[in-house]
């Protein structure tokens, strides 16, 4: 059935996500109106994704809404924000009634869940992908930034890394593996972005990045920015049991090297991690300390046979083979 650009977005995306006060006029006028608090600062982050390139070829519509929001809400906890509004570009080779049925869906589930209204967006038709601009506030000054680190700050990262990754790799049928293959997938197809920690980090954390492109080379941004270097302990990685079941060298190879987790890696410093425990038990909030800021430049790794030290770069779009 053929829809037009009107039903289309009348049917999945005229009331989607959050229903919120502030939003003055949302889908329909020329442009969206919102109300931001007094005293809060304005945070806004865009992310695109692209059809075999972010995600494969053919992967499940409702994989790629989720995620179109989840790789900016990931952005915003990495400043420490809290998300309000969402607008989405769609680009479509045509129509299609139960792709946008399971795109849509889960699009506005995670929005939902995040207390986020779409309020506008544009429709357009040509190869597939998305674009979503994810704005939120944060109390003015209050932001975490990758530039604040200091030697002798704790490195940590939440939730398991390298997960997605594998899924990825699973989900192209570049590895085999059974036992653990559902819950790798699931990582990577549907990753759940750390919101309510980075809004709780800020007043802990000196510095947080968002874990996009790869723990080692998210680590090292982090560390540039902030003019020192990072210093990470191969034993502490936390490792999800079905990726240590690929084996011990390959897990932590994804850890550290895999990109998509969205997890957030931050540096505290040591006066405050007694209470950063006490008020986030590390249990509870799912982080894991894996090493300390140093001030030799560079992402050092110190395994049982030594330190390797990486000073690239990592996934780049314009020198990726
Ligand atoms: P205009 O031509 O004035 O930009 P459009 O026809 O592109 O208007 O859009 C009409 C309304 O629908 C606008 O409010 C726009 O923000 C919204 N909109 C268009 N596409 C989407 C989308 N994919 N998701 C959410 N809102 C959308
Ligand atoms: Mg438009």
């Amino acid at each position: 059935m053929a829809l037009s650009e009107f039903d289309l977005i009348d049917r999945y995306f005229r009331s989607s996500g959050a229903a919120r006060a502030d939003v003055r006029l949302g889908v329909g006028d020329d442009a969206a109106l919102l109300e931001c608090p007094a005293g809060m600062t304005l945070v806004a982050a865009v992310d695109t994704l692209v059809d075999g390139v972010h995600f494969p070829h053919g992967c499940r519509p409702e994989s790629v809404g989720h995620r179109a929001l989840a790789v900016n809400l990931s952005d915003l906890a990495a400043m420490g924000a809290r998300p309000a509004w969402a607008l989405l570009a769609l680009t479509l080779p045509s129509a299609e009634v139960p792709w946008l049925e399971g795109f849509s869906a889960a699009f506005s589930a995670l929005a939902l869940r995040h207390g986020v209204a779409l309020v506008g967006g544009d429709t357009t038709q040509g190869p597939l992908a998305v674009s979503v601009t994810l704005l939120g506030w944060l109390p003015a000054g209050g932001a975490l930034r990758r530039s604040g680190a200091a030697p002798g700050d704790a490195l940590f990262v939440s939730g398991t890394p390298g997960d997605a990754a594998a899924g990825l790799a699973l989900e192209q049928g570049r590895l085999a593996a059974e036992a653990a293959r559902e819950f790798l997938r699931e990582r990577f197809l549907f990753p759940e972005p750390r919101v309510a920690l980075g809004e709780r980090l800020r007043g802990y954390a000196s510095a947080c990045i968002d874990v996009s492109d790869g723990l080692l080379a998210d680590a090292l941004k982090l560390a540039r920015a902030s003019g020192c270097g990072v210093e990470l302990e191969a034993a502490r990685l936390p490792l999800s049991a079905p990726l240590r079941a690929l084996g011990a060298a390959r897990a932590r190879d994804f850890a550290l090297t895999g990109g998509d987790d969205y997890e957030l890696c931050f540096t505290v410093p040591v006066e405050r991690l007694a209470q950063l425990q006490a008020e986030l038990p590390s249990e509870l909030w799912g982080y894991t300390r894996i090493g300390t800021v140093c001030v030799e430049t560079g992402a050092h790794v110190r395994d049982e046979r030594g330190v390797k030290t990486v000073a690239a770069p990592g996934y780049d779009h314009f020198t990726a083979p």
